[in-house]
């Protein structure tokens, strides 16, 4: 239970208070196949030239350029070079390979003629219809990368094209910070199961499972506890097992009432505590600090406020324990299309729908009822935010968003 009175530390001295607590987790060794989404702990290098051969970028002719000076031309064919296969021989004066896209160039040869430009006489004799320069269609050796620089830096999460780098330059296996262990403990006496009908004074436990599968998004490994009862015994059991893990988030129970028994029990078990209170609409009751390496968070219960909390606090935590360097998510300016107000003296994250006509970030507040209306707030791909000093920003002036939706999921 909160004091009247309890200090409040702004938005910005929260997240260096968090930041400051959190460890980058070590690192293991991750197959190709399940790298996806986690971040090198390591510098990546070609192990070879790129590519490693003089390479046709074209299915034709490898010939030498002089030969065809004087186009039209009539060439011996004297080999073919499928890709995959190097050349049987040399190329000598008045002579041409047959070769495929990706195939090595033979020696003597110096360009490569596209088969378009080509017609066949008989089996062993070609007509070069068009002159080429030297080089013409060849790819040199180690043009796009020499042996040992740099493709991938440490910090850089694996997309699909990194993991084809990775694969490119010989490795089947990439050293990847761990994934933190999270554990989601929803508290309140009045929760019920999303597959339970509530009786008199209960609600469905809706934190848990969102809480749950944003720290799933953000690549954590999620322990989602059954709701804990408003009871010291009940938390203690709780905490004990939950402070085994990277972070835990527990929801609910950080305000004033007589039954917000979180804060009592964190202390109780040792954790350090580093802030009681933010200046952040929604989300002021939020709790977090640490025990060892553990963060914990006690997040406010309102639906809302727990994920605006969790957007703002816990997620810049789980991105810098895999080591991303700029771990507060992505902020855009964009032009606030209707007039949004508050009382100040909180930052404010208000529920935004972005557009992008004409090429401009357009962001239109979406009305809600507060920090229970779950339904307003999952419409929203971004939050507005509204600095703590400001009681108005008008339609038209442009204003910082926190993107909250992946970008591929914005309509
Ligand atoms: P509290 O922070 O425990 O005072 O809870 C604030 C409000 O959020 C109350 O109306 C609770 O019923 C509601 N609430 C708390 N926990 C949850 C939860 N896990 N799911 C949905 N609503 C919750
Ligand atoms: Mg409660």
């Amino acid at each position: 239970m909160k004091k009247p009175g309890e200090p409040m530390v702004s938005v910005e001295e929260a997240l260096r208070a968090v930041l400051d607590f959190t460890p980058i987790l070590p690192f293991e060794s991750v197959d190709l196949a399940s790298a996806l989404g986690r971040v090198l702990s390591e510098e990546i290098h070609a192990d070879a030239d790129q590519p490693p051969f003089d390479k046709a970028m074209m299915d034709g002719f490898a010939l030498r350029s002089e030969d065809v000076r004087a186009a039209p031309a009539e060439l011996q064919v004297v080999m073919e070079i499928p890709a995959g296969t190097p050349p049987p021989g040399l190329i000598a004066p008045g002579q041409a390979a047959r070769i495929m896209t990706g195939a090595m160039i033979p020696q003597g040869s110096d360009a490569v003629q596209m088969v378009e430009k080509t017609e066949a006489l008989d089996a062993g004799r070609v007509r070069i219809l068009q002159g080429v320069a030297a080089g013409a269609n060849i790819a040199p050796r180690g043009t796009q990368l020499r042996r040992g620089a740099r493709v991938l830096s440490e910090g850089d999460r694996l997309t699909p094209a990194r993991l084809g780098v990775l694969a490119s330059v010989g490795r089947a296996v990439a050293q990847c910070r761990r994934l933190p262990r999270v554990v989601v403990a929803p508290t309140g006496d009045e929760l019920v199961a999303a597959n339970q009908v509530p009786g008199p004074g209960q609600i469905r436990n809706s934190n848990g499972p969102a809480l749950a599968a944003e720290a799933r998004s953000l690549g954590a490994l999620v322990e989602e506890l059954a709701p804990v009862p408003d009871r010291f015994e009940a938390l203690r059991s709780c905490l004990e097992h939950g402070l085994k893990s990277n972070v835990l988030i527990l929801s609910g129970g950080v305000s004033m009432g007589e039954y917000d028994l979180v804060e009592k029990e964190l202390e109780w078990a040792g954790v350090e505590i580093a802030f009681r209170q933010v200046a952040i609409r929604p989300g002021k009751p939020a709790v977090f600090g640490r025990r060892g390496d553990c963060l914990v968070f006690g997040l406010p219960g309102n639906p809302v406020s727990s994920l605006v909390t969790f957007r703002v606090l816990v997620a810049p935590a789980l991105r810098r324990m895999q080591g991303i360097a700029s771990p507060e998510g992505v902020h855009l300016e964009a032009r606030l299309e209707t007039e949004v107000s508050q009382h100040p003296g909180r930052t404010g994250y208000l529920p935004g729908k972005l557009s992008f006509a004409g090429g401009a970030v357009g962001v239109r507040p979406i009305p809600t009822t507060g920090s229970a209306d779950l339904p307003a707030h999952s419409r929203a791909d971004a939050l507005v935010i509204v600095p703590a000093d400001r009681e108005t920003l008008g339609a038209g002036d442009t204003v910082r968003v926190l993107l909250i939706a992946d970008p591929a999921a914005i309509r």
